[in-house]
C-alpha cells in the first residue's frame, strides 16, 4: 500500500496529488505490444495502476478503452486493444468506478484503525475487487459481534468529516511520527495519508478528501483466514447497494410468509423443525407401506417347491427404497427377490436368502452388461442400472426363469 516515491518515474502522475481529476491531456512516450493489444506509456496520466490491493483505472484514450493500467519499470502502462493514430491523447476516466475505489481504500484506512483500537487486529492485507472489499486482520476468532464497535468507530469518524490529507514527508520527519504501518525504507521521502488526528498510514492509492465522502462504512462478514480472520465490508454506494438488495430480500420474506420482518428467523427456525418432523414422518409411512407392499408380494410369488421368486418392476421407487424392500423380502428363507424401477432412473436389484444359490451379483452383471448396464454388489445382493426401461421386464424374467429352472 505504499507509494512510488523511490523508483525512477518518467510520467508524472495527476492522481497522486490531484485525485479528483478525471480527464487529462498526454503524450505518448512509447508503446509495447501486450497480449491483449498494446501497452501505452504517456508523458502523464491520470489513471491509476493497480496496486497496494487497489484495481487499475478504466476509461477511455481518445475514443479507445483502457483495459486496465498496470505498474511496468516504474511507469503505468495503459493496456489498450488498438493504438491511437495521434500520439496526443485525452485521457477519461471512468470516474464511477475510481470514485468507488477512493470510497473503499479510504474507508480501510479509517476501519484498519478501528479495529486496531478496538480489538488489537492489526490489517496484513487489503483486497478490493468489483464485488467485494475485505481486509485481513491478524487475530483469530474475529467475530461479526466483535466487528460492532469497530464499525460504530469508523461510521463515527465519517460523520466527523474528517480531513485526508497526502503528506509528502522526509525520512526525518516520517521518524518523528506515529503509523499505523511502519514506513517503508529504501525511499526518499514517505507518502502518507493522514486522516484527522486519527490515522497516519503509508500509501500509494487514491483517497476522497474528507471522510464524509465515504457516506458509510458497515462489515458484512468475517470468517477465519490462515491464522487470523478476513473482514469483508463495504463503504459508500456499495454499501447503499448492499443494503438496498438485502432490504428488497428480506420484504420478498415477508411477503412470502406473512410475518413481520423481526419474527422472521424465528418463524424459520420452526419451518425447518416442521420440515425435519415431517421428513421423518414420511420416511416411516414409506416404509410402512413398502413392508405392505412386500406382503403383498409375497402373497402372489412364483414358487418351486420350497422356493419362491418374487418379481415386480415399480413405476417410481429409488434405489434404495428397492434395496430396503429386498433386503426385507430376502430375509424369509428360500426366497429370490428381483426388482426394478423404471423411475427416477432404470434400476435392477436382485437379492436371496442366505440359505440359497447362485451369486447375485455375478447373475446381474450376466444380464446387464451386454445390455450397456453395469451393476454390482455380493453374494446375496446386487444393484445396478443404466439399460433401457424397455429391457427390464425381460431382464427380469431370464433371471426368473434361471433360477427356477
Ligand atoms: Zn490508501
Amino acid at each position: 500500500m505504499f507509494g512510488q516515491e523511490g523508483c525512477i518515474m518518467s510520467a508524472h502522475r495527476i492522481y497522486q496529488n490531484s485525485p479528483y481529476q478525471k480527464s487529462f491531456n498526454a503524450r505518448i512516450i512509447r508503446t509495447e505490444p501486450d497480449a491483449c493489444g498494446y501497452r501505452v506509456f504517456l508523458d502523464q496520466t491520470a489513471f491509476y495502476p493497480a496496486s497496494g490491493g487497489q484495481p487499475g483505472d478504466r476509461g477511455f484514450l481518445n475514443d479507445i478503452p483502457v483495459l486496465d493500467v498496470v505498474e511496468a519499470d516504474g511507469d503505468p502502462a495503459h493496456i489498450i486493444p488498438a493504438l491511437p493514430v495521434d500520439t496526443l491523447i485525452a485521457g477519461t476516466v471512468d470516474w464511477q468506478r475510481r470514485f468507488d475505489h477512493m470510497q473503499q481504500h479510504t474507508g480501510q484506512h479509517i476501519l484498519s484503525q478501528a479495529l486496531l483500537r478496538s480489538c488489537g487486529g492489526e490489517t496484513v492485507s487489503f483486497h478490493l475487487t468489483e464485488q467485494t472489499v475485505s481486509i485481513d486482520v491478524a487475530i483469530p476468532d474475529l467475530t461479526l459481534q466483535k466487528t460492532r464497535e469497530a464499525e460504530a468507530l469508523a461510521n463515527e469518524i465519517i460523520y466527523a468529516n474528517l480531513p485526508v490529507v497526502t503528506l509528502t514527508l522526509s525520512l526525518e520527519e516520517a521518524a518523528a511520527r506515529s503509523w499505523r504501518t511502519a514506513p517503508p525504507e529504501g525511499f526518499e521521502t514517505i507518502r502518507g495519508i493522514q486522516i484527522g488526528d486519527f490515522d497516519l498510514c503509508g500509501c500509494g492509492g487514491t483517497h476522497v478528501a474528507a471522510t464524509g465522502e465515504i457516506g458509510l462504512i458497515k462489515v458484512q462478514k468475517t470468517t477465519p483466514h490462515r491464522l487470523g480472520t478476513r473482514v469483508q465490508f463495504a463503504c459508500g454506494r456499495r454499501a447503499l447497494d448492499d443494503y438496498r438488495e438485502k432490504n428488497l430480500q428480506i420484504q420478498e420474506g415477508v411477503r412470502i410468509l406473512g410475518v413481520p420482518e423481526n419474527s422472521i428467523i424465528e418463524f424459520m427456525q420452526q419451518l425447518q423443525q416442521d420440515h425435519f418432523t415431517m421428513q421423518k414422518e414420511c420416511k416411516d409411512l414409506t416404509r410402512r407401506l413398502d413392508h405392505m407392499t412386500a406382503e403383498t408380494l409375497l402373497a402372489k410369488s412364483a414358487q418351486k417347491g420350497e422356493i419362491r421368486c418374487i418379481s415386480q418392476i415399480f413405476s417410481h421407487y429409488t434405489m434404495d427404497r428397492l434395496k430396503e424392500m429386498a433386503t426385507y423380502l430376502a430375509g424369509q428363507p428360500g426366497t429370490y427377490v428381483l426388482l426394478a424401477a423404471r423411475e427416477p432412473k432404470p434400476a435392477v436389484v436382485f437379492a436371496r436368502s442366505a440359505d440359497l444359490t447362485p451369486s447375485m451379483a455375478a447373475l446381474l452383471k450376466q444380464l446387464l452388461t451386454p445390455r450397456g448396464g453395469r451393476g454390482g454388489g455380493q453374494e446375496q445382493s446386487a444393484q445396478g442400472g443404466g439399460v433401457a426401461i424397455s429391457e427390464l421386464p425381460e431382464i427380469l424374467a431370464q433371471a426368473e426363469k434361471f433360477l427356477l429352472t
